[in-house]
């Protein structure tokens, strides 16, 4: 066996022998799906300003706000077409085997669900942005009917239940993280056996906090990533590739063992 073949292997021991496994997961896990992440050459920022995507100025700047809403519901930011690939399916195979503790994302395109990971176990610590949200009254709206209105003429959407103002529901600059969902992944990062990090760079806090409570708490945290994170040094296995590739292996490896030790 090779070094890879052997960490793959080592993975799936590891998740065999649990029954909770906790997955953090970042922008890379999505980039086989089409979106780029954010620190890569074609990152979004290499393109927009973040100044312009700042709580403060989609409330108070028309002008910001109106911008948000088209880059956001339908162009460059646009999650609506996009589909889950491999390494999303391969997570959502974790739950059918009775071993996802939850999926803690800093994604915000809605990728888990859609490859059939259960609403109540992902925690979507960035928001959502295949969705919108009324400021006043809650109500959601997926990012898709936005979009309609917005093409067929209207300039700013409104809840069509109560007229307040509607805001893409992810995480603007500025703007506090969701709380339930930050405490929710806390106390199950500090209640798994086995916490896999993929796709991410680690360094935006406090989402990094996350496979660190996991760790703290006698984890083991095995870390799938292209390129070096903040926290290798805490990896028990580290692997060095694409989630999209390594991901369904490691899947695959899993079901073989969980069958020859059927009794
Ligand atoms: P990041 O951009 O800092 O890091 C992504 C990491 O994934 C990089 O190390 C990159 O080399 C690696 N990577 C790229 N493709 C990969 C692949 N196929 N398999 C494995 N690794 C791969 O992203 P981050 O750590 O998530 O933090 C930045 C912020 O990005 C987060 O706040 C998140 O909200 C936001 N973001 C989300 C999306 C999304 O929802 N899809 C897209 C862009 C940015």
């Amino acid at each position: 066996m090779n070094t890879e073949d052997t960490q793959i292997e080592a993975t799936a021991e590891l998740i065999a022998a649990a029954r909770n496994v906790l997955v953090f997961t970042g922008a890379g896990v999505s980039t086989e799906s089409g979106i780029p992440d954010f620190r890569g050459t074609d990152g979004i920022w290499s393109r927009y300003d973040p100044e312009d995507f700042t709580i403060q100025k989609f409330l108070t700047d028309k002008r910001a706000r109106k911008m948000q809403w088209k880059l956001l519901s339908g162009g460059a930011f646009s999650m609506i077409n996009v589909k889950p690939n491999s390494a999303h399916f391969a997570i959502a195979e974790l739950e059918k085997l009775g071993k996802l503790h939850g999926v803690v994302t800093q994604n915000v395109d809605g990728l888990h669900q859609k490859a059939g990971v259960s609403d109540n176990r992902v925690f979507q610590l960035h928001g959502d942005l295949s969705h919108a949200i009324c400021l006043s009254c809650k109500k959601r709206y997926p990012m898709e009917e936005i979009s309609g209105w917005l093409k067929s003429g209207l300039d700013e959407p409104v809840c069509l239940s109560c007229q307040g103002m509607l805001k893409p529901d992810a995480v603007l600059f500025g703007e506090q993280l969701p709380v339930e969902a930050l405490m929710e992944s806390e106390k199950r990062s500090r209640s798994c056996e086995v916490c896999i990090v993929m796709g991410s760079t680690l360094t935006v806090y406090p989402a990094a906090l996350i496979p660190q409570y996991a760790v703290q708490s006698g984890a083991k945290l095995v870390i799938i990533n292209v390129g070096p994170t903040e926290l290798d040094r805490l990896a028990h296995i580290r692997i060095e590739g694409k989630a999209g590739v390594i991901a369904p292996q490691i899947i695959h490896r899993v079901k073989s063992i969980l069958k020859e030790r059927q009794p």
